[in-house]
């Protein structure tokens, strides 16, 4: 009994991040995935995997390709725990597929901007995020759920900010910002693992005051959020469908 329980957990564990998980995760856009490449529906085709070292934490993260985006499973749903040393589900990207979905540089993302409202406490402010894959109506569509929430949940989503071009802090990896698939929130009151240490791989304790009830909507949207890293950014969430598509994350349990 034991060896087909450890078959199944591998089975398991080799089913998260499987390659359809982007299929699934982006219809319209990707058009085909398997673990020797990608192809997107204008033929834009990506290798599955690099070559490059992914022997330490720092080389995962500044090398990460296809595969190392999916390796590291999204708990949707999830309460609010610390994560484990150095599980940052969404972290790891390759930067080209983020360009050739919403532009290859500033002028070219900026062709897909649009507004959206999102409500306040006190009326609503407009937002620039991308149009593609349905970015903006879903954020939309989340202002709208999160505005009907209590006050004292509310009050989290105040002070949003979403595009902006600009690299990561510290790094010269594009921020998600750049792309406007990413939202901060309650930018003063959230908590962000480079104010406690500025190594990656540093002993980091877990803080968040960001209410599970925000999260959980947003993750329905098929946006994760920066409190379920070990890197956390609680005021942070994104647009990461793949980490959050329907069959992967039911296989993966
Ligand atoms: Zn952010």
């Amino acid at each position: 009994m034991r060896i087909i329980a450890i078959a199944g957990a591998a089975f398991c564990t080799l089913l998260w991040g499987n390659p359809q998980c982007y299929v699934e995760g982006y219809p319209g856009l990707v058009a085909s995935a398997d673990e020797s490449a990608l192809t997107l529906t204008d033929s834009t085709r990506f290798p599955y995997k690099n070559t490059l070292p992914k022997n330490s934490w720092d080389e995962t993260i500044d090398h990460a390709d296809l595969a190392t985006q999916l390796s590291q499973r999204y708990d949707a749903g999830g309460s609010v725990t610390p994560p484990p040393y150095l599980h940052s589900p969404g972290r790891l990207r390759y930067q080209p597929f983020f360009q050739a979905l919403y532009g290859k540089n500033k002028k070219e993302i900026e062709k897909n901007i649009v507004t959206i409202e999102w409500p306040t406490l006190k009326g609503s402010v407009k937002l620039p995020v991308t149009k593609i894959a349905g970015v903006d109506k879903k954020l939309y569509a989340i202002g709208q759920e999160i505005s009907k929430l209590p006050k004292k949940e509310r009050i989290w989503a105040e002070g949003a900010t979403t595009y902006a071009y600009r690299v990561i802090k510290d790094t010269d990896r594009l921020s998600m910002h750049s792309f406007g698939i990413a939202i901060d929130l309650a930018p003063a009151t959230t908590q962000y693992w480079k104010d406690e240490a500025s190594a990656e791989t540093a002993k980091i304790g877990y803080k968040n005051t960001m209410p599970l009830s925000i999260v959980r909507i947003f993750e329905k949207h098929g946006f994760v959020w920066g409190g379920r890293w070990y890197h956390y950014d609680t005021m942070h969430f994104e647009y990461r469908p793949e980490l959050l598509a329907p069959s992967c994350v039911v296989q993966a349990r």
